[in-house]
C-alpha cells in the first residue's frame, strides 16, 4: 500500500502575509476554489492578526464565512494572541493553529510576549477550544534555530513539548521560520519527539529560505511524519524575521512525493496550473520550479531543441 502525506496549502496565509500590495478578497476565494477543485483538503486560510501589521490578513472573517461547510475541506486559522483566538472562534473555523516561538526574541518580536506566557495562554485555548468543539494544533516557530539566538538541538523543545502533551494537545507543528535547520538535524529531532511521544501529530511547516526546504521533508518523512505545510509557487515570507523566504513550494513538494511513491490526493497538474495563475496574477517570478520546468514525465520531441 501506498503511503499518505497529508498537505495543508498556507499561500492564502504565510504567502500573501507578507505582500505589500493588497490582495482582493475575490481573488483569494477563487485560488483556494481553484485549489480545492486540484484536490487540497487542507488549508491554512488566514491569521487573526491585527489587521494594520498584516493588512492582507484583515479579511480573515471574509475568507472563513466564503468557505463555510464545504464537504471534507478543513479550513484552520491561525492566531497569535487571545484576541485572534477569540476573533477565530467567532468565525468557527475548522481547526486553530495558535502559534508562538521557541526562540523568547523571535517570540517577543512575533507576540510581544514571553514564551512562558505564550505557553500559559496555549494550555488555557486547550480549554477554549476543547468547549467550542474546535480542534487545536499548537505551532513552535523556530523549532531548530532563531536568526537572533542560533541553531536548537532537540531538547530545547522538551519544555514546551511537556506541558502541551500533558494538557492532551496532539497536534504539533514544528516550523522551520527562517529555514535554518538541516535534513540529519529535521530527522532527529523528529526521530526523539516521536520516540517520546509516539501518539502526537507531528507536523513539519519548513522555509526554503537556505535552499534545503524538500530535502528537510524528506528526512521529515523518514522520521515518521505525516503532515506538512507548503506554499503554492513558494510564496512567502515572514515579517518579523530578516532573510525569510517562502515555504517549500506546494507544486514541487506533490511532484517529488508522487515520484517518490507517496499519495498525496492531489491533481499535480491541476496544482501546477494553479502556480502559473498565481505567477501571472502576482506579475513577477515565484519559486517554484516544476511550474518553469514542467514536470520529469513531460517529455519534449527530440526535434524541439537545435543539438
Ligand atoms: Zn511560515
Amino acid at each position: 500500500m501506498k503511503r499518505s502525506i497529508t498537505v495543508t496549502e498556507v499561500v492564502t496565509r504565510d504567502g500573501f502575509q507578507i505582500e505589500p500590495e493588497w490582495i482582493d478578497t475575490e481573488r483569494k476565494i477563487a485560488l483556494v476554489h481553484d485549489l480545492i477543485a486540484a484536490g487540497v483538503r487542507r488549508f491554512e486560510l488566514s491569521s487573526f492578526v491585527h489587521p494594520v501589521l498584516v493588512p492582507n490578513m484583515k479579511d480573515a472573517e471574509e475568507l472563513f464565512a466564503a468557505f463555510q461547510r464545504v464537504d471534507d475541506v478543513v479550513f484552520c486559522g491561525l492566531v497569535l494572541n487571545e484576541k485572534g483566538a477569540e476573533r477565530a472562534l467567532a468565525a468557527k473555523v475548522d481547526e486553530i493553529n495558535y502559534v508562538f516561538s521557541a526562540s523568547e526574541t523571535h517570540n517577543r518580536k512575533n507576540s510581544r510576549q514571553s514564551v512562558q506566557q505564550s505557553l500559559t495562554f496555549a494550555l488555557r485555548l486547550a480549554e477554549m477550544s476543547k468547549q467550542a468543539n474546535i480542534p487545536l494544533n499548537v505551532g513552535l516557530a523556530t523549532s531548530f534555530g532563531c536568526p537572533f539566538e542560533g541553531v536548537y538541538s532537540a531538547q530545547k523543545l522538551w519544555p514546551l513539548l511537556e506541558p502541551l502533551a500533558a494538557a492532551g494537545i496532539r497536534s504539533i507543528c514544528l516550523a522551520d521560520t527562517t529555514g535554518m535547520a538541516h535534513p540529519l538535524q529535521i530527522k532527529e529531532t523528529c526521530r526523539q519527539i516521536l520516540q517520546r511521544w509516539p501518539h502526537l501529530l507531528l507536523q513539519l511547516h519548513l522555509h526554503n529560505t537556505r535552499g534545503m526546504g524538500l530535502a528537510n521533508a524528506l528526512a521529515g518523512i523518514e522520521a515518521g511524519v505525516t503532515h506538512f505545510d507548503s506554499s503554492l509557487a513558494g510564496l512567502g515570507g515572514c515579517p518579523f524575521a530578516p532573510g525569510a523566504s517562502g515555504n517549500i513550494c506546494s507544486e514541487d513538494f506533490v511532484h517529488m512525493l508522487h515520484l517518490c511513491g507517496y499519495e498525496t490526493g492531489i491533481d499535480l497538474d491541476r496544482l501546477i496550473a494553479c502556480a502559473r495563475g498565481l505567477e501571472k496574477q502576482m506579475g513577477r517570478t515565484l519559486p517554484g520550479q516544476v511550474m518553469k520546468a514542467g514536470k520529469t514525465d513531460d517529455l519534449h520531441p527530440a526535434d524541439s531543441v537545435p543539438g
